[in-house]
Order: structure tokens, then C-alpha cells, then sequence
């Protein structure tokens, strides 16, 4: 599992390996200098919220880099289309409708017109006419006759579609259900079909056509992770994405790209971007796996891009890869803390609260990067996730290990556009409001840099104890994200942090007070995301609920307090905080060192899985009320490249749109000779 996502807006899970940051209710980050008050939160759209991402470090960047980026930007650019292909077989068609007439609104009937922009922008944030976080197809809400009407007016304003032979009537009359029934291909991946049903048939995505998970049976994939599968006259054809195969029109495109961008690479990047060339013309396994080596081993790289089939989820079988493109380079500010908690994870692990005999006497701390987005598309855009970790063949992971990134930026503009109104909500008093929004973002950062780096790093076994997966079963992934989220809560507390140059020795005691009560208010505010049942299946959330129920059972840091018929758990006392931590944090090692099966489950029955559903209701309505967005869209930065005489690069500027449309039609390039 390998990347993390800020669901819900407020609180940022971790698929894991990955951090968990806990943002129960960030406050906005303190303003960058110059940042001024400039615009974040962009527009609403249903339950989306649209967001500026802003990449600040980008300007002083030498040339050559800034060049390098413009590449990779443009070869980000070039796959598009391929995302929202593989989400649906009609979507770009479906798109090729929606965007002239947005673009040559006049004459079309103004509700009509609104109608046409809501749905537009959705289909644009979802790359297609399905909701990102539930799965399900959302739909037109005019009829096909104003749909026809809207088409004719903005043709008369200047719009062109381009319908080949069949004609605007019978393509409109085709894509009519997609466009207007909920019904005919309601869900994109659906793991829990109903009867009748199996995953492929329930399962709407053009990763398939016309295969059944029958099909399958004694069918030898050749190019599992890129290819389209079909059934023609019944027998299955592997369509490879590939130069020459499937996609070639943007491979093709991509290519060429990332054979300009190599000029002005390091030579292990230039490395990797031609084995990835490689794989691009091939379409070959061996080729995949030789650029994934290449890729991982081009570890000190100030620029880096992920650009092809990666990420597993949009197929129900979890085989076939979502095309996605990434360019980002080195948060060098933000990296710097990472790598001095690492360069000292053996003065930590030397002062882990637990038994001497668990401590190890050579940790090394994961070394991960923080980095600023330049552009996101496919799969990772415009909504993005938090954190990565690539490549997922486990085989190369294990031999050559893995890149962690943190997308510091993304983080910056999810809390900067957040309401305030969740931890006014939650919070017992405006000083604990106050805090949180002055502190609490960078302790959320900090916290999950300990927990990465020194958290899961940090411990071991016990004498004939091997691997703890096996030995406790069920439970161990919740109490090892529990034990790194200790980790982290343990040592912020620490003078070592002032000592180190984390914390400035001032805001020290603020900053970890504001962590302890953001983590305490957490407990009580993920109630929200489970609407039904009183039982919580999700290891992070377990974890969370665990470490706060067994701190207000067994130390006097936390009391539960009413006020007006509105329930709070309120932070009371950090020391008693810190020092229960440390003493739940060295029963949690004990546990794992030991494989005590028993006691993980104990712990979790009675602290982290069952809930009162009472409650739960309470924080859903208090929550429903602030009407938050359930998921954000990210508007993208804009590179342009200044060019002299000869046509070579002198300068890339970059710019910040704040507006989803002008972007998205932009990006499509149609409306731009009219
Ligand atoms: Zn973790």
C-alpha cells in the first residue's frame, strides 16, 4: 500500500507504510513570508471544495532545473487523457460535449448553463462521472432536450465538437445514459458486488471489456499492470499500453518529452528516465522492472517525477495500473528536519521508554523527502494524496529499497484552506483554539516525521520472537501504527527537540500542548467518518481511539466533559499526558517483542475497536452542521517557458490560475482558436 490520502479533508489517513499525520481539525500553517493572504479555498462545488496549490521554492530553482521541470510538465500533461479514459470508455467523449459548452456559455439558458458548470467541474475534479470517494456515478440534472438545446446554442456562439461520422443527434442519444441514469454503469471498481454479479461484470472502468472474472480461469496475463483487457469473438486480447499499442497518440507524445527532459537531468535520473522511455516503447515486464530499479536508485536527485501505469486501485482485481503523472522537487527546508531526526535516531532509540533488551544497537532511521508539487495529473490529479511510497513490486522493494515522499505543499494548502470551524467546534476553550491554530499544523508535521522516521524504524524482537505479523495476527498493524504514532508523541516533549534546533526552546511546551490536544479532540472527531455500526475496522483509527481511551482509563491527562449537550474530550495536564505515553508506549513494545498476541487483543477490545453509537450521532450532526467539504480538488500551478532567439529555454516563470475552469480548458487545448 503505498500512498497516503487526506480523506474527509480533515483527517489524513495513511494506507501505511506510510505516516498517519493526525489533523483532526488543522488550522491554517502560519503565513509564508509574502504569502500574504492570498487565495486558497477557490470555490465549492457539491461536496468538493477547489483549492490553489502554490509551489513557492520554485522560482529560485537554477535554470537548468526549472527547464528539467518543464519537461517532466510537460510529459505530466501529454498522459491526461489516459486516466480518464480508464475510468470509463465514454468519458473523454462525454467531456468532448461538456467543455464547448462551457467555454461559449452565451445563449445557453442560465440554469441550464449552471447545471452544465456544476456537473462539468465535477467530472473535471473526478477525472469523469464518477466520485472519487464513494465510487458512484454522479449525473446531469437537466434533461436530454436541455442538454441538445445548451449543445445547439453554443455552436451558434462559436463552439465546436468534433462527432466524426456519427453526428451531434447520435452521439447525444449514446451517451444518454452515462450522462443522465444512475442506473447503467453506477459504480467504477466495485470489490462487493451483489448476486449475479462478479467484480469485473459490477464494475464500470474501461480496464476491461466484456471480460468476466471467469474469463480468467487459465488465461496466462502477460502484461498485467499496462494493458486493457477485452473479449473479442471470445477469446481474450491483452491491449497493450504501449508506443504502437493502446494510448500510442499520448505515449507517443510523452516520449518525446521525456526525451527533452533528459538533457538537463543528473546522470542517475537521466538513467531513469531512459529506462522509463524504454519501457514506454516496449511495453516489456523486464523493461518495468529495470526502470523501477533505475528509479529507486537515483536516491539524491533535487527534481524527481513519477510518470506512468502505477497505482493498483481503480481495478477490483488490484492488477492493472492507473496511469498517473507527478513533478516535484526537494522541500529542502522541510527535508532538513526529516534528515536530523534520522542522523540521531540512535540517541532515540538509546531513550525509547521500554526495556533496554528491546532497544536495537544500530537503528537507522527511513530517510524520506519533503517535497512541493509542481503538477499532479491522472490518478493523482486534481485530487492528490499526501505521501508516497513507490515502486510497489515488492520483490524491488526489498532488494533495493523504496522513496518516501511527504507533499509538503499539498499539506500546506489543505490546511490553509480549511474552515476554522472544527476545532472551535471540539475544542473546551478559545485558548486550545488558538493554540491549535498557531501550533498544531507544525506539530502534526513534526510528529509525523518521528513517526516515519524513528517510529516504525525503532525496536526489536525478543530471543526465538521473529516476525511479529505472524504472532499477532489481526492486530498487528494496528498496534504498530500505534506504536509509531507513540513514538512521536513521546519524544515531542522532549528537551532533545529544542536541542536539536526542531522546536524554538519558547514555543516548545505550546507546540507539544497543542499536539496533545489535537490527538485527544481526534478521538472523538473520526467518529464521523464511521456512519454506521459501532465497531471500527480501520487500523489508523483504531489506533488513535486506542492510545486516548487507554490514557483517560489509566491517567488523569484527559477528562470527558458536557457543556450545552455537546460532549469534549478535553487535554488537561500534558505532563501526566507524556508520562502515560511513555508507559503505554513501553507495554505496545513489550507486546510486539513478545508476539503477545493475548495482550494486543485485550488492549484493542477494550480501548480502540467499540464505540457508543449515541455518541458517534452527536459528533455526526455537530460536524454535518459545519457543512465541510468532503474531499479538495487542486487547481495547479502553470509553468511557462521563456525562450530566446535560437528557441532554447532561458527562463520558466510559473503562475497561479485560482480558477478550475480557465485551467481544465486550458489543459484540453480546443477552445483556444475559436
Ligand atoms: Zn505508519
Amino acid at each position: 500500500m503505498t500512498r497516503l490520502f487526506a480523506l474527509l479533508l480533515v483527517t489524513t489517513f495513511a494506507a501505511c507504510s506510510g505516516p498517519a499525520p493526525v489533523k483532526p481539525d488543522q488550522p491554517p500553517a502560519p503565513a509564508q513570508p509574502g504569502a500574504g493572504d492570498r487565495k486558497y479555498l477557490l470555490e465549492r462545488v457539491d461536496d468538493a471544495a477547489v483549492v490553489q496549490l502554490y509551489a513557492d521554492g520554485f522560482s529560485s530553482l537554477p535554470l537548468k532545473q526549472k527547464t528539467l521541470i518543464y519537461h517532466l510538465y510537460q510529459a505530466a500533461l501529454a498522459g491526461r487523457d489516459i486516466f480518464i479514459d480508464q475510468k470509463h470508455r465514454d468519458a473523454l467523449a462525454m467531456r468532448d460535449i461538456l467543455e464547448p459548452i462551457v467555454a461559449h456559455p452565451q445563449g445557453v439558458d442560465a440554469a441550464v448553463l449552471a447545471e452544465i458548470q456544476r456537473y462539468t467541474k465535477l467530472f473535471w475534479l473526478n477525472n469523469g462521472p464518477y466520485n472519487n470517494l464513494t465510487a458512484r456515478k454522479f449525473v446531469l440534472k437537466i434533461t436530454p432536450e436541455q442538454l441538445w438545446a445548451a449543445v445547439q446554442a453554443a455552436a451558434k456562439s462559436g463552439a465546436r465538437y468534433y462527432t466524426g461520422e456519427e453526428g451531434m443527434e447520435a452521439k447525444l442519444k449514446r451517451l444518454q445514459p452515462m450522462f443522465f441514469d444512475p442506473n447503467v454503469d453506477p459504480i467504477v471498481t466495485n470489490k462487493t458486488p451483489g448476486k449475479g454479479k462478479d467484480i469485473l461484470q459490477a464494475s464500470a472502468n474501461n480496464l476491461y471489456y466484456n471480460v468476466s472474472l471467469g474469463d480468467l480461469k487459465g488465461f496466462t496475463e502477460k502484461y498485467g499492470l499496462n494493458s486493457r483487457l477485452v473479449k473479442q469473438n471470445g477469446k481474450l486480447v491483452e491491449e497493450v499500453y504501449k508506443l504502437d499499442g493502446k494510448y500510442s497518440t499520448q505515449i507517443t507524445a510523452i516520449i518525446q518529452h521525456l526525451d527533452a527532459a533528459k538533457a538537463f537531468a543528473e546522470p542517475p535520473m537521466a538513467k531513469a528516465l531512459e529506462a522509463l522511455v524504454k519501457f514506454y516503447r516496449s511495453g516489456e515486464e523486464a523493461d518495468r522492472k529495470a526502470y523501477d530499479i533505475a528509479w529507486v536508485q537515483d536516491k539524491d536527485s533535487p527534481v524527481d517525477t513519477i510518470n506512468g501505469f502505477i497505482e493498483v486501485y481503480l481495478d477490483p482485481r488490484g492488477v492493472k495500473g492507473s496511469w498517473e503523472g507527478l513533478v516535484f522537487y526537494v522541500n529542502r527546508e522541510k527535508t532538513q528536519r526529516i534528515k536530523t531526526i534520522a542522523t540521531n535516531a540512535q540517541w532515540f532509540e538509546d531513550h525509547m521508554p521500554w526495556d533496554a533488551k528491546y532497544r536495537k544497537a544500530n537503528v537507522q532511521g527511513i530517510v524520506a523527502n519533503a517535497i512541493d508539487v509542481v503538477i499532479e495529473t491522472g490518478d493523482s490529479g486534481p485530487v492528490t494524496p499526501v505521501g508516497i511510497n513507490l515502486p510497489n513490486d515488492q520483490e524491488i522493494r526489498e532488494k533495493y529499497g523504496s522513496k518516501s515522499v511527504a507533499l509538503s505543499n499539498v499539506n500546506e494548502a489543505y490546511d490553509r484552506s480549511s474552515p476554522g470551524s472544527m476545532r472551535g467546534e471540539f475544542g473546551w476553550s478559545p485558548e486550545e483554539a488558538q493554540r491549535a491554530e498557531k501550533f498544531a499544523t507544525f506539530s502534526g508535521e513534526l510528529t509525523t516525521d518521528m513517526h516515519e522516521v524513528i517510529g516504525h524504524a525503532s525496536g526489536r524482537q525478543a530471543e526465538g520472537k521473529g516476525n511479529p505479523q505472524s504472532l499477532i495476527k489481526e492486530e498487528f498493524s494496528a498496534l504498530e501504527e500505534g506504536r509509531a504514532d507513540l513514538v512521536g508523541l513521546y519524544f515531542i516533549a522532549d528537551p532533545k527537540m529544542v536541542e536539536l534546533g526542531i522546536i524554538p526552546a519558547a514555543d516548545h511546551e505550546a507546540t507539544y500542548r497543542a499536539e496533545y490536544e489535537a490527538y485527544t479532540r481526534n478521538a472523538l472527531v473520526q467518529l464521523r467518518r464511521i456512519r454506521e455500526g459501532t465497531q471500527i475496522e480501520e487500523d489508523h483509527m483504531r489506533n488513535r481511539q486506542m492510545i486516548v481511551h487507554w490514557l483517560v482509563a489509566n491517567t488523569k491527562a484527559i477528562e470527558r466533559r458536557t457543556r450545552d449537550g455537546k460532549t469534549y474530550l478535553v487535554m488537561v495536564d500534558p505532563k501526566a499526558f507524556h508520562e502515560g505515553v511513555g508507559r503505554l508506549l513501553a507495554e505496545v513494545q513489550r507486546i510486539k517483542s513478545e508476539g503477545d498476541y493475548a495482550a494486543a487483543k485485550k488492549l484493542f477490545e477494550t480501548y480502540g475497536v467499540h464505540f457508543d453509537p449515541k455518541l458517534r450521532d452527536e459528533v455526526v450532526a455537530r460536524v454535518d452542521k459545519l457543512n465541510l467539504p468532503s474531499y479538495s480538488g487542486f487547481v495547479m500551478p502553470k509553468l511557462t517557458a521563456v525562450t530566446g532567439a535560437d528557441g532554447a529555454i532561458t527562463d520558466v516563470t510559473i503562475s497561479y490560475p485560482q480558477d478550475l475552469t480557465k485551467q481544465m480548458l486550458e489543459y484540453s487545448g480546443v477552445f483556444i482558436k475559436k
